[in-house]
């Protein structure tokens, strides 16, 4: 089955998110768990939870992703920003546990100068408070585009940080096209060698989901700006080639093009066009 959907920026509860990827051909989504920057979530409703699974089971909606505020740096110099890190990442894993059986996705984070062996050290410290052998959210650690200093530029890295984990079982990865490629991962012309390498690397059994983007920028550019699908230095084609590798096209894939609803309904009918 194909599974596509987009991330959605309007986070009014969970029914109203699963009604929204229904409108726009989605039959997933992504979405933040609170206000991208940090700061309080909103309560978890039990109704909404209940009309929203019933939702999903009636339309066919899975696999959601849920993205952790993007400000949180689980691996820098200060104590109190990687308090605020481990003390965001465990409310969130608590609210998560309302929708079992899904993923929640975090930028692994930044050293700040530290260097990286230090920063995936403090990752893995901050991981290992908060994830637990029955959590029944799987953790992904996102690729990066290894901007400034960035952890998890390299596929390497990734798995540094997760083979410190005590509760491994329950962490996987999340790549993302325009990352990768920002990265230095020509996905454009080796998509099988990139795989190859990340299987060899990482495994491919880490790979739970994938964040589908086009990129304003040439391969390696270590940047991190998103291009609306084919609009990029990617381009449909090789982006059509990501979501049917026979190696990928079971994953779920989500967007996160610069785009409104419009826009993210219009891309979503494309891929469906070149899915095979
Ligand atoms: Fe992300
Ligand atoms: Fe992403
Ligand atoms: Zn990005």
């Amino acid at each position: 089955m194909f599974r596509i959907g987009c991330h959605l920026s309007t986070a009014k509860g969970f029914l109203a998110m699963g009604r929204t990827a229904e409108s726009i051909g989605a039959n997933t989504f992504q979405f933040f768990t609170r206000n991208p920057r940090g700061g309080a979530a909103k309560d978890i409703d039990p109704r909404d939870v209940a009309d929203f699974l019933e939702f999903c089971d009636r339309k066919g909606i899975g696999r959601i992703l849920a993205h952790a505020p993007y400000t949180l740096n689980p691996c820098s110099d200060k104590p109190r920003v990687r308090e605020f890190a481990r003390e965001t990442l465990a409310d969130d894993l608590l609210r998560m546990a309302h929708v079992p059986g899904n993923a929640y996705n975090m930028h692994p984070g930044s050293h700040v100068g530290q260097g990286a062996k230090e920063g995936m050290r403090l990752i893995a410290e901050v991981l290992n408070e908060v994830m637990s052998k029955d959590m029944e959210t799987t953790l992904l650690l996102e690729t990066m585009a290894g901007k400034g200093s960035e952890i998890g530029g390299k596929f390497e890295e990734i798995i540094e940080i997760i083979d410190m984990l005590d509760h491994k079982d329950n962490a996987g990865v999340c790549l993302d096209t325009c990352h990768v490629h920002d990265a230095g991962y020509d996905v454009v012309n080796d998509l099988d060698g990139v795989l190859d390498e990340f299987d060899s690397v990482v495994g491919l059994g880490r790979l739970k989901a994938i964040h589908l983007n086009d990129s304003m920028n040439p391969v390696g550019a270590a940047k991190d700006r998103h291009a609306r699908i084919g609009e990029g230095r990617i381009g449909l084609k090789p982006i059509c080639a990501v979501i049917n590798n026979p190696r990928l096209r079971d994953l779920p894939f989500y967007l996160e093009t610069p785009n409104e609803l419009p826009g993210y309904a219009k891309e979503i009918e494309t891929l469906k066009g070149c899915r095979s």
